[in-house]
């Protein structure tokens, strides 16, 4: 299982700019981690709505980390995604990279994937989430910088990068020039001017009061 946490509203909010969002929410471990329940969905329509957002549709899909779900399932929402400007996601960051892999809209975490050494669901594909603790799939297009980057930068590519490949191994896609092209195609490159605080580490370790309801959790296993 991958465990994630809602991002801060405020968060939300400033990757949000668009008017109209569709939400998209997993029902595997985002569900188990409580981020895709109905509680905290509807207080975030609550105040989305307060600051002016439109919300032109919601979906609840089994596994995000599946494009053949994905796109079975918003196949009949073509409607309302048209009206959408913009998407946001409910689910770890493999959900949300897989949604902006099928979508040409711009495309948001509602969520950070904390570290806990967890795995992906059933459908493995091309993304990974290296749980950061903090995702920044918001300003990147919905590719992670953390799995694609060789360097895991998030301001933008290193002096080194040549001609779309990366400097580390030039059989490797530079994942900056991955995400230049996808916030071109979406419209979105001047997100690229805002700057990124350094990355904080502690994040990428196991958060102390997860890791005491791991450790209790297992010993509860152990019991059974
Ligand atoms: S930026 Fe990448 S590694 Fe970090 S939470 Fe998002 S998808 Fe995972
Ligand atoms: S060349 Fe691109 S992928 Fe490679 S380290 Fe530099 S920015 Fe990252």
């Amino acid at each position: 299982m991958i465990y994630s946490e809602l991002k801060p509203f405020d968060e939300i909010l400033k990757l949000l700019k668009e008017e109209k969002v569709f939400l998209i929410l997993c029902n595997g471990c985002a569900e188990v981690c409580k981020v895709s329940d109905e509680e905290n969905i509807k207080e975030i329509e609550k105040k989305l709505r307060e600051n002016g957002k439109i919300i032109e549709g919601k979906v609840k899909i089994d596994f995000l980390c599946s494009k053949n779900l994905i796109i079975r399932k918003l196949s009949r929402y073509t409607e309302k995604l048209l009206n959408s400007s913009s998407i946001l996601v409910f689910s770890c960051g493999i959900g949300v990279q897989c949604v902006s892999k099928m979508i040409d809209l711009p495309v948001y975490p509602a969520t950070n994937t904390v570290y806990l050494g967890g795995f992906q669901g059933l459908w493995p594909g091309e993304e990974r989430c290296l749980e950061c603790g903090t995702c920044f799939l918001g300003i990147t297009g919905g590719i992670c910088p953390i799995t694609f980057c060789t360097k895991q930068l998030v301001n933008g590519p290193c002096g080194g990068t040549n001609k779309g490949k990366c400097e580390i191994d030039s059989e490797k896609d530079c994942g900056w020039a991955l995400i230049y092209e996808k916030l071109k195609k979406i419209g979105k490159l001047e997100i690229l001017k805002e700057y990124q605080e350094p990355r904080n580490y502690k994040l990428v370790e196991v958060p102390s009061n997860l890791r005491k309801k791991v450790f209790f959790d297992i010993d509860k296993n152990e019991e059974l």
